[in-house]
């Protein structure tokens, strides 16, 4: 893509009211614009780095069996109501439609899959099913303060599976466990993502929360730096201040963001909607159940908090909207080949083709953090190709084409 061409330009001031980080740098930066307190449009840049944060999620889902589905997010009252959680469920944003009944937009989806279940699910032979979707989550969050980790309006990728029983369900527990460590891995922030043990509600003790440590986050938790894993604050009394797993009572307090969340449900969805398979014995039995949740949008947030310098951001490849930004400094024509043959290869490039300074280009292509930066200039030409330096590094190489093709490819 020809940045001349680009919708967005990176801008110098600060947003106005927006106290975040992670907010102010992709505003700034042209990856997000905000259009209330909670609520973002992804623009190119940042739409590209969405999709691929929820492309690694579908591939891990799909790699565990998982189905993907699209659920509507204008739910009526009845189905909340079955549940108790009109009343009880805080952040749900309702409202009144047209035809005076009234309806919420879905804060999660256990009310809409549950009932959905009930026309495919009948028999032992219908079992197990994980069905997942990713869509936009609406929550009436009273805090919105926080960018992309907090939105009223967020991106969430929920799956729900179905069991015939208590055991099949923990079996596939575990492997959710570990498809979610890969996927956090895949986006860069596998070594501080920790599994940390929070109440679990009727059906097992824990639940499991997915916490990335930064100082951004609004959870506190406690990490065993023995085995890899933190306690959320609410079941650290109940723990009696104890790593869960090795009973290790030094605890270190961190502060850490929430970017996936596990639960064992159990019964908790299929009994109030009836929800039950025949067994191999003719019997009727309730469906055990259990939820995956992981939101995209806070971990684009968390991203940016944790990969950045004073300069910009710094993405990780995977997660980058390109793998190389192309800057010519004079020298177009050149730099056209160039960014032609990066096209034809398929290596993802921006290219800055616009008329500007070179501080200008370099300030640009740091703030917005593409994994490596390309400079063809008559320093580089003379020198014989093309300057490349990786976004995070003080040093760079000048490479001919085929090498950097080389390079890029690795
Ligand atoms: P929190 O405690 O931070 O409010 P939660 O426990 O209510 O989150 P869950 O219901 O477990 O959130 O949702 C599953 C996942 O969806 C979370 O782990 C997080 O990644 C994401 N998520 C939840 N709420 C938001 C939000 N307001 N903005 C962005 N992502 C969110
Ligand atoms: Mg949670």
């Amino acid at each position: 893509m020809k940045q001349s061409k680009l919708f967005t330009r990176t801008i110098k001031e600060l947003p106005k009211d927006e106290t975040s980080f992670n907010a102010q740098v992709l505003i700034r930066s042209g990856f997000i614009n905000k259009t209330t307190s909670g609520a973002y449009t992804f623009l190119p840049l940042g739409l590209k780095t969405h999709n691929k944060i929820c492309d690694i999620i579908r591939e891990e889902m799909n790699a565990i069996g998982g189905q993907e589905i699209l659920m509507p997010a204008l739910t009526p009252k009845s189905i909340w109501e079955t549940t108790g959680r009109w009343e009880n469920f805080d952040a749900l944003f309702k409202l009144a439609g047209a035809d005076d009944k009234e309806y919420a937009l879905g804060a999660t989806h256990e009310e809409v899959i549950t009932p959905l279940a009930k026309d495919y699910i009948f028999s032992y032979k219908d079992l197990p099913a994980y069905i997942y979707q990713i869509q936009t989550k609406f929550r009436n969050e009273p805090r919105a303060r926080s960018g992309l980790l907090r939105g009223r309006e967020f991106s969430m990728k929920d799956l729900y599976s179905f069991h015939k029983d208590e055991d099949d369900l923990n079996k596939y527990y575990d492997i959710a466990k570990e498809a979610y460590f890969k996927i956090f891995k895949r986006c860069g922030l596998g070594d501080i993502t920790y599994l940390t043990y929070a109440s679990g509600g009727a059906f097992s003790k824990y639940s499991h929360e997915f916490q990335t440590l930064s100082e951004a986050g609004e959870d506190t938790i406690y990490v065993c730096d023995k085995c890899q894993v933190a306690v959320n604050r609410e079941i650290l009394d109940s723990q009696k201040n104890k790593c869960p797993k090795c009973g290790n009572s030094k605890l270190e307090e961190k502060k850490a963001i929430e970017v996936g969340n596990i639960f064992k449900l159990g019964t908790r969805f299929s009994k109030p909607f009836n929800l039950k398979y025949t067994n191999e014995k003719e019997e009727k039995k309730e469906v055990i159940m259990g939820c995956y949740g992981i939101g995209p949008s806070r971990i684009m947030g968390t991203v940016v908090e944790i990969c950045h310098d004073d300069k910009g951001i710094i993405w990780p490849e995977a997660v980058a909207p390109f793998k190389v930004h192309l800057l010519s400094l004079g020298k177009d024509e050149e730099a056209e080949k160039l960014y032609n043959q990066l096209l034809k290869e398929k290596v993802e490039v921006l290219y800055d083709d616009r008329d500007a300074s070179a501080g200008e280009k370099f300030a640009d292509a740091d703030l917005m953090g593409i994994p490596y930066r390309a400079v063809m200039s008559k320093k580089s030409l003379a020198a014989g190709g093309v300057e490349l330096k990786k976004r995070e590094s003080e040093k760079s190489e000048i490479l001919n084409v085929k090498k950097m093709l080389e390079k890029l490819r690795m």
